[in-house]
């Protein structure tokens, strides 16, 4: 993978090297998306669709490209069912009004899963909040993969969707979505997957995965903030009502009422972010001249090095160990002190009974010595209450990084805790 196409990495912290190992939160850009950005703003930029003027004419060219190579990214039969959108939070947002107007009446059931990022908790919260409706989810198992088994059983007639992570954001699992969608769809229940963790990592297929809908963010796929995408199979999209009113997503406005414009249109109110999309479809490209393969062999390799070094070091728990991962660790050092903080089933074998070095004071340590990793509830507070912790320290890998970054990690990481302890 070649470093010197992202420049941000050639910057020091705290006079020391930078090392990234917050690609989970969002990735570094690529010198191709900045220059995309700068080109936008510099040769064309002009709003978009409603300019017969050439630079307009140029803006929407560019938009609707984008709007094509995202929809090949993800295997979409067209590109009318791609949505643009401010990230992975807005495009639930707009699913949860907008599916919610439609299809939630009282007593209904919707599904998610205890993995869940609170962008795939509250909308669907606040959506049965309005609709006297009801939100289940799916529980763990101790191994911390999801109990496909209580799944089923929480599947019934009052069941109207499920929506759950492709790639939990603390744990890093792989979820078999494949499965879910079989098994909800078998009930005649449709599925969005929040793809922010996994689309940046591996080959997603829509049509492969037969999923319904599927969301995620631009930022977190080498490209710019403020761009994401919802898409939606065109039979889901067609019937539901827009979210959002205003320009754009009009047929036409009389006093007596609006009728809508046709799919996509119909989701994207408002000037749409073309200089987003545009950079967007510039990330795509880069992501594909690498290609999957690459990027998967890499950042497993780079994972699964992490993994081996941080479960060699005494008092370290890495949760969801062993477990097949998408570029995210979380872990939690434990010291042989007395008061433990938490008895959880997760921590025992090694580590229960023990004294938790806070996070908070790892993540410090580490970027005092150039290193940045998240430590918190990673957004996921019901995932890390039942944890028993009150947060972890997560790195995060992106394709850039290497072994190197492992290692400068580990050897700050040993000091912190000799630090703390
Ligand atoms: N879903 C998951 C699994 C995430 O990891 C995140 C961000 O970390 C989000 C949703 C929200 O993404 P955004 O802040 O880009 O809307």
């Amino acid at each position: 993978m070649n470093r010197t196409d992202f420049p941000i990495l050639k910057e020091t912290v705290h006079k020391r090297p930078l090392v990234y190992l917050d690609n989970a939160a969002t990735s570094q850009k690529p010198q191709a998306v900045i220059d995309a950005i700068a080109e936008a703003y510099s040769h064309w930029n002009s709003n978009i669709h409603r300019g017969v003027h050439h630079l307009s004419q140029v803006a929407t060219m560019k938009h609707e490209e984008a709007r094509k190579a995202v929809a090949d990214f993800i295997g979409a039969k067209s590109s009318d069912e791609i949505i643009f959108t401010k990230g992975t939070t807005d495009s639930l947002n707009a699913l949860a009004f907008s599916f919610g107007e439609a299809c939630i009446r009282e007593g209904d059931e919707i599904i998610v899963s205890a993995v869940e990022h609170h962008s795939n908790i509250v909308p669907w919260q606040m959506l049965c909040e309005r609709k006297k409706a009801v939100l289940r989810h799916i529980p763990l198992r101790d191994d911390q993969t999801l109990d496909i088994e209580a799944f089923k059983g929480l599947l019934g007639e009052k069941t109207k969707l499920v929506s759950v992570a492709h790639v939990s954001n603390v744990l890093g699992i792989i979820n078999p979505v494949e499965e879910i969608v079989r098994i909800a769809h078998s009930h005649g229940v449709p599925v969005c997957i929040d793809g922010a963790q996994s689309v940046p990592h591996m080959p997603v297929d829509v049509q492969a995965l037969d999923c319904d809908f599927l969301a995620f963010s631009g930022h977190k796929m080498y490209g710019p903030t403020g761009i994401g995408v919802l898409y939606g199979k065109r039979e889901w999209l067609e019937q539901l009502p827009p979210h959002e009113g205003g320009g754009e997503m009009i047929n036409h406005v009389r006093w007596t009422g609006t009728t809508y414009n046709d799919l996509p249109y119909k989701f994207e109110a408002g000037t749409p972010n073309f200089v987003g999309s545009y950079a967007l479809h510039k990330a795509v490209e880069y992501m594909q001249s690498i290609g999957w393969e690459a990027i998967e062999t890499h950042e497993r390799e780079v994972t699964d090095y992490c993994e081996q070094q941080l479960a060699a070091i005494e008092g370290v728990h890495v949760y969801a160990a062993g477990q097949p991962k998408a570029g995210v660790i979380s872990f939690n050092v434990f010291t042989n002190h007395q008061s433990p903080i938490t008895n959880h089933p997760s921590l025992q074998g090694g580590n229960g009974g023990r004294l938790l070095l806070h996070p908070f004071d790892i993540g410090t340590l580490l970027d005092q010595q150039g290193v940045a990793v998240r430590t918190g509830h990673h957004c996921a507070e019901p995932l890390i209450d039942e944890l028993g912790v009150p947060g972890t320290v997560r790195v995060s890998f992106g394709l850039y990084n290497d072994k190197s970054d492992v290692d400068a990690f580990i050897a700050a990481l040993k000091k912190a805790i000799m630090m703390l302890s």
